[in-house]
């Protein structure tokens, strides 16, 4: 049924944790993403990764991966949890140590509070011959935020995501916070997840970008994401190479779902295709209802 059986202790195994990079306008968001999906190349894979999907996944040296959403800035994240979508696990969140903490800085801070989920802050931009960290971490240990450095709990790392200084420490940072949270998922059942963004692609048909939060998807399953299905007929990672299953924690392209769900959508399988379309079916004819009645008043 639609309803998920909660897990018993004994199925969940760890999963990588889920993060996504928040922040004020041009503190360096973007280039963060940028530095992260280009060094970290998984071992073994030639080239990086190539396309934009949404989310990638990486790898570090010690083997330890790390699911990013590729969606700075706080629409994304706000658009999910607006649609009940708790996807986020953890935030980075940008400052430029050139700058000071503006108003999206706080904005970001509020989004991380309120979602629950831990912060670590990258000071960014320190190559520059202006920057100032300790002004930084001073505007922060004002607002009772306190970094490891000023005797505080939340961790903090200067960066520049411009030469790479500082970017593998703060993965490490991240890692270790992720470690107390103990983050983890059953592989073994029907997936389930959350649509991280979709498209209509003209060879490829309707491309989904999900990210796999439970069980493990498959090609050949049947699925439902918002008022869509389909059987998935292909699924390619990140760097456009087709992949047969895909587990907790990893975010991964979909082909063959007749339309395209929106960001923050849940998916889920079904054992038959019949099941799924019919959810589907009642989901728009519900949603035209309301449109209609909405139009009547
Ligand atoms: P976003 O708006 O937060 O995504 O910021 P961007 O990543 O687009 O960066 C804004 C500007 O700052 C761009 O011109 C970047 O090249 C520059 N920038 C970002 N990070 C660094 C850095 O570490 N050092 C320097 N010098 N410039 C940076």
């Amino acid at each position: 049924s639609f309803e998920r059986v909660a897990d018993t202790e004994e199925e969940l195994t760890p999963r990588a944790p889920i993060i996504t990079v928040m922040g004020h306008v041009d503190h360096g968001k973007t280039s963060l993403l940028d530095y992260i999906r280009k060094e970290n190349v998984i071992a073994g894979e030639s080239g990086g990764i190539t396309q934009h999907i949404g989310a990638y996944g990486v790898k570090l040296d010690n083997g330890q991966k790390i699911a990013f959403l590729d969606t700075p800035g706080h629409e994304a994240f706000t658009a999910m949890r607006a649609r009940g979508a708790q996807v986020t696990d953890l935030a980075i969140i940008v400052v430029a140590a050139d700058d000071a903490i503006m108003p999206q800085t706080k904005e970001a801070i509020s989004h991380a509070q309120a979602a629950g989920i831990p912060i670590v802050f990258a000071i960014n931009k320190i190559d520059k011959p202006t920057a100032n960290p300790e002004k930084i971490k001073e505007g922060l240990a004002q607002m009772n935020l306190l970094v490891e450095d000023w005797g505080g709990k939340i961790q903090s790392q200067d960066i520049s995501a411009k030469t790479g200084t500082g970017v593998k420490e703060l993965l490490e940072k991240v890692l270790l916070e992720a470690e107390l949270l103990e983050l983890k998922a059953n592989p073994n059942r029907m997936a389930n997840g959350t649509v991280v963004e979709a498209f209509l692609d003209k060879g490829r048909g309707y491309v989904s970008t999900v990210l796999v939060q439970g069980g493990t998807l498959r090609v050949g399953d049947y699925v439902l994401a918002g008022k869509h299905s389909g059987k998935v007929r292909a699924m390619q990672d990140e760097r456009g190479k087709n992949i047969k299953e895909a587990g907790p924690s990893t975010p991964v392209s979909v082909l063959g779902l007749d339309g395209a769900p929106q960001a923050g959508d849940k998916f889920n399988v079904f054992l038959d295709e019949r099941e799924a379309k019919t959810i589907a079916t009642k989901r728009t004819q519900l949603q035209r209802e309301q449109s209609v009645r909405t139009q009547r008043h």
